[in-house]
């Protein structure tokens, strides 16, 4: 038997940045709203307290900004990662939208704080929150609280009960009991798929295996599955996910921001047989960085090796894990269990392809190897000072781009079409509508904030708010 809750107005599933804009936004418009969170306390807030900045509209210079960032810059960069793989409609919602989110935040308790040093060139797009999503998810909780948000941790979602794509309860499992909640409306904001492995190996087979998921173990997607179940439309490549170079030593789930390594560009990548496998000079990383989750995951056991010397290793931002570190080139293959001689061979053949060019990181400089299969384009230099380094990299999985369908009121779009009444959803779950494909740096919280803020004061009005 399972228990059962007095019925809400609101139920919000998931814990995040998106569930607690939505929360907050559909009590404060009168609605009695409870949050069903999978993590414990400790552990509340997904992805979203890994996060550090967000992208917003603004139209000029702020204590916390350097200068405007309009609709159509926004826009345009947006066109650009997705290569068109958007809704426009809802894209530039979300951009214009955006806009109040500078004030919105702070209103419920976050901070900012002037951009941080070495961060992605995001000096004039995105705000910095003081403390990152931690803090900022403390805050949004300790504003839900306030204001009569019940909040129920360790509670995980296991099943929808909608009757004709209307919504009716949802049954959860607590302390090893189900425990079932009925409402007038729904918002789901329970995060993508990416910590759910065998969901994974459909599209990736056995190779998702090695992949390394940097946020939260709870974003499984049963939300996901249960709404695809109920015949919500699906949006979104089912394989896409966002995979960066993660150092291969981070732990297998939540490891945060701190586990990325940008060291590629100052020196080599090679994989398990000790082949380079592409251009590690191509562009500025800060545009690369995402492609290279993917070429480690297409590499054989989804291992490669980041080969340095002590020139490059000022020139990105510290490791958390120490580098390997040895006296010669076959002593750090040694050290990182690949064949010495080849390695050797490898860094041979590299150094004596690179044309001699003036150095610059800040550049796409002229330092480019010659014959070589793949070239380095910029940034190439000998690897040849002693003492040399090396980090094992391993895909490391952001989020997945699969999710449902919406339409500008945030409701669920269902096969036929038509609009599901009382059934709202925000943030990953829903992101693919805007973000098909690529990344902008701070969007993922964009996306959240202004569809969880549309979800709340549209479920509260659909509950008679
Ligand atoms: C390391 C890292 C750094 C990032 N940095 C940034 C950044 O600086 N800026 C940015 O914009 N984006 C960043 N992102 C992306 C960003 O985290 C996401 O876009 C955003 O947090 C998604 O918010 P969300 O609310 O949809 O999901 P989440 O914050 O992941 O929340 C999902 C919630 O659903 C809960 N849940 C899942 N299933 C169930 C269930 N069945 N029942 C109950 N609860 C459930 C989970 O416990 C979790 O609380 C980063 C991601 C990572 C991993």
């Amino acid at each position: 038997m399972a228990n059962s809750r007095a019925p809400f107005d609101v139920l919000v599933i998931g814990g995040g940045n998106a569930a607690l804009c939505a929360a907050i936004t559909a009590r404060r418009a009168g609605a009695k709203v409870c949050v069903l969170e999978c993590a414990t306390r400790d552990f509340r807030g997904g992805n979203s307290r890994h996060t550090r900045d967000i992208r917003y509209m603004h139209r000029a210079a702020t204590d916390y900004v350097t200068s405007a960032y309009d609709e159509e810059e926004f826009w345009r960069d947006l066109l650009g990662v997705t290569g068109g793989a958007t809704n426009e409609r809802l894209a530039r919602l979300t951009i214009r939208e955006s806009e109040t989110l500078g004030d919105w935040m702070p209103a419920n308790g976050v901070r900012w704080q002037k951009p941080l040093r070495g961060t992605l060139h995001l000096t004039r797009s995105n705000l910095f929150m003081l403390g990152g999503g931690k803090a900022m998810m403390n805050a949004y909780y300790a504003t839900a609280a306030k204001l009569g948000v019940e909040i129920a941790y360790e509670t995980e979602v296991r099943e929808l009960k909608l009757t004709d794509s209307q919504f009716v309860s949802a049954v959860a499992s607590h302390n090893g009991a189900a425990d079932e909640c009925a409402a007038k409306a729904l918002v789901v904001a329970s995060g993508g798929f990416e910590a759910n492995i065998p969901w994974l190996k459909e599209y990736w087979g056995e190779a998702a295996d090695n992949f390394i998921i940097r946020g939260t173990p709870h974003n499984r997607g049963g939300m996901l599955k249960e709404l695809l179940r109920h015949g919500a439309k699906p949006e979104g490549d089912p394989r896409g996910c966002h995979a960066v170079a993660l150092d291969a030593r981070a732990p297998k789930f939540d490891g945060g921001i701190v586990t990325r390594l940008d060291s590629v560009p100052f020196g080599i990548v090679v994989n398990k047989d000790v082949k380079r496998f592409y251009d590690e000079g191509e562009d500025f990383w800060p545009k690369r960085y995402a492609i290279w989750g993917r070429l480690i995951a297409e590499q054989p056991e989804q291992i490669a090796y980041s080969i340095i010397d002590s020139k490059g290793l000022p020139h990105f931002m510290p490791s958390v894990f120490p580098p390997v570190e040895a006296a010669s080139i076959g002593a750090l293959a040694t050290a990182l269990e690949i064949a010495p001689s080849a390695l050797s061979a490898v860094v041979d053949e590299y150094n004596r392809s690179v044309r001699a060019g003036s150095f610059d990181p800040g550049s796409l400089d002229e330092c480019r190897t010659e014959g070589l299969h793949p070239p380095k384009s910029h940034w190439a230099r000998p690897i040849d000072t002693p003492p040399y380094y090396g980090y094992p990299l391993r895909p490391g999985i952001t989020f997945t781009y699969l999710g449902v369908t919406v339409n500008e009121q945030a409701q669920v779009i269902m096969q036929d079409d038509r609009p599901a009444k009382n059934v709202f959803a925000a943030g990953e779950v829903m992101a693919g509508n805007i973000l098909g494909k690529g990344y902008l740096a701070g969007f993922g919280l964009t996306i959240g904030s202004v569809f969880g803020r549309i979800a709340g004061r549209e479920a509260a009005r659909c509950a008679g708010f």
